[in-house]
């Protein structure tokens, strides 16, 4: 049964929520997630979140499933969340304007007073201002960028292009690899120290609780990412696809592969360079070099 609610995180009244347990509220503001009912009473108290809503609703605009809210994740999350800078919010906002747009030189709709969280803005007033200095670098049109409408200039698309692909902001890495025990410690004790200490968040679609279809949530974790390490040890078809799929997203690739498996790698792919490693102590050093060579430091950690 759905019913009109109190949103936790911006306190709008007229979000809706589906009681079943847990509760799963959909607020025009926020997007969705999802909040246990004795949470719920405890996080109404809460103070106003603008971050935690920027994070909520942009998942929900990359049909990521809906978060699971509760005290202990609300304090991580507050804490592990940065806030953007200018620029960044710039292009997120250009992304979903980008989003809303049918084709080049149609005007577009949106939600002033509710979707400012796709800009990571604190208000609407914080909506406007990035707007008001996006027309003003021509990256939307005077004319037609008024109340809730918006048209891109064809330098606003050139600009869209320019953008990196994946999260603007994501300091997530996805990890395709064989989940097999062998492989077990190249992931605890060699990825994830590597991609730690090198400023990001390892991403492996078996270490997340969720209850999509994999191959979905594969794309969506995949798109939402800064780029992707793939250890092609021991084979697997799908660990290739995923890397494929990067490519395809123009996300870049790191590839990795044992010594001894280095004969078996796909005629395909052997082009790449790859971080041929013996023991975890050389892949974690591997991962770890070539992430701050290739791609640059990440500022989480
Ligand atoms: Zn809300």
């Amino acid at each position: 049964m759905t019913n009109k609610t109190f949103c936790v995180v911006c306190k709008r009244d007229d979000a809706s929520v589906i009681d079943m347990q847990p509760h799963l509220v959909r607020c025009l503001q926020c997007g969705a997630y999802e909040i246990m009912a004795i949470e719920y009473l405890q996080m109404t108290n809460q103070e106003q979140d603008p971050l935690l809503s920027a994070w909520i609703r942009n998942r929900t605009e990359e049909q990521a499933s809906p978060p699971l809210l509760t005290s202990s994740t609300w304090i991580s999350l507050r804490a592990s969340l940065r806030i953007p800078n200018l620029r960044e919010k710039q292009a997120a906002l250009m992304k979903a304007f980008a989003r809303r747009s049918m084709f080049p030189g149609t005007v577009g709709r949106y939600n002033p007073v509710a979707d400012f969280p796709l800009a990571w803005a604190a208000n609407e007033g914080e909506l406007r201002f990035l707007k008001q200095d996006l027309i003003a670098r021509q990256l939307l049109d005077n004319e037609y960028t008024m109340g809730g409408s918006f048209l891109i200039t064809a330098k606003g698309w050139d600009y869209l292009d320019s953008i990196p692909a994946g999260g603007v902001f994501s300091d997530q890495v996805f990890v395709a690899m064989s989940f097999s025990d062998t492989m077990r410690t190249a992931w605890t004790s060699a990825i994830i120290p590597a991609v730690r200490q090198a400023g990001y968040t390892p991403y492996r679609v078996d270490a997340a609780p969720h209850i999509d279809r994999i191959d979905h949530k594969i794309m969506v974790e995949i798109k939402a990412s800064r780029f992707l390490i793939a250890d092609v040890t021991e084979q697997r078809a799908g660990v290739y696809f995923e890397a494929g799929y990067a490519l395809g997203q123009e996300l870049p690739v790191i590839w990795a592969v044992r010594e001894d498996d280095l004969k078996n790698v796909h005629f395909d792919t052997r082009q790449y360079a790859h971080i041929v490693w013996k023991n975890e102590r050389e892949l974690e050093k591997g991962i770890y070099e070539t992430i701050v060579a290739v791609i640059g430091r990440g500022k989480s950690h």
